[in-house]
């Protein structure tokens, strides 16, 4: 039978290209404005809302549309394909519906254009990969011992385990109610001053190796672009606002950059 639109390979791997293209263009705006949420949040970016309902709005599509590309695509059942869809929401059931809730955000609010933006973003790439692996992804049974899958799959837990930390210990540096920063301390911060990030990047890498798929490279490839200049950014922040801060500390990626 062949594939509606929604589930064609054609169709997937130019959107895919067009996600590549777009992270392109992230990269080298985001070197030069910093987006306007979190510790960099400032005027001039029209109407906000709380932050918390952004990240719950904002990262709904990422649970929402990919279960439903994933769902109406013709191999949903099959192992390999379901084992996809559990590590997919492993991540994104907590980053949509656990996190905004867990973040001491007090009463911090994001502009309502950030959130739109990544709601687009998030819209596209939870349709294309959620397709990709629920049908369009020609996985045999035999690719669970695949060494690409193996060795992504493994990639894929241990950047969740790293960020899943990362964030836990920025979010126990504020008391209920507080809204300043401290220096975080303990685990990848010993090195990087966003393991966070760090972690998120090795998970997308490790699902575009699992997968092996251009919409999985085209999210991995797009989650550099975003968090590598935020993490440059922090780090130059970091050093500008606490004068003890850790000189041996790198901004990213351990004892390189
Ligand atoms: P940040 O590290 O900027 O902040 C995470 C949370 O910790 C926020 O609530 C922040 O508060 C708080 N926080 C940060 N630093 C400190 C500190 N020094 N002292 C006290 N509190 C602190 O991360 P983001 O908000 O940018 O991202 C959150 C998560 O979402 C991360 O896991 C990231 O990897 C992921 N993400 C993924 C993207 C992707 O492209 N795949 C894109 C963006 C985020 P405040 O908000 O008040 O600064």
């Amino acid at each position: 039978m062949t594939p509606g639109w929604a589930h064609d390979p054609a169709v997937l791997a130019r959107v895919a290209l067009g996600v590549i293209g777009l992270g392109v263009v992230t990269f080298a705006l985001l070197l030069f404005v910093t987006a306007p949420y979190g510790r960099h949040a400032r005027g001039g970016w029209g109407p906000t809302i709380p932050s918390r309902l952004v990240w719950v709005v904002m990262e709904s599509p990422s649970v929402l549309v990919f279960a439903a590309a994933f769902f109406t695509g013709p191999a949903a059942s099959l192992p390999v394909h379901f084992v996809f869809f559990a590590l997919w929401m492993l991540h994104y059931v907590h980053r949509t519906y656990v996190f905004p809730f867990r973040i001491r955000a007090g009463g911090k609010r994001t502009p309502v254009v950030v959130g739109f933006l990544a709601l687009l973003f998030t819209s596209v790439n939870g349709w294309m990969n959620g397709a990709w692996v629920g049908g369009v992804g020609p996985y045999a049974q035999g690719w669970f011992a695949d060494p690409r899958c193996v060795a992504g799959v493994a990639l894929f837990l241990l950047g969740w385990g790293i960020n899943l930390h990362a964030d836990t210990v920025l979010i126990r540096l504020r008391a209920p109610g507080e809204t300043g920063y401290k220096i975080p301390v303990g685990g990848l911060y010993r090195y990087v001053t966003c393991p966070n990030y760090f972690g998120e990047i090795l998970e997308w890498a490790g699902w575009a190796i699992a997968t092996w798929s251009l919409p999985g490279l085209a999210f991995a490839l797009y989650t550099v672009a975003n968090l590598a200049p935020r993490a440059l950014t922090h780090h130059a922040w970091y050093r500008e606002e606490f004068p003890d801060y850790p000189p041996e500390r790198k901004a990213l990626v351990p004892f390189v950059v």
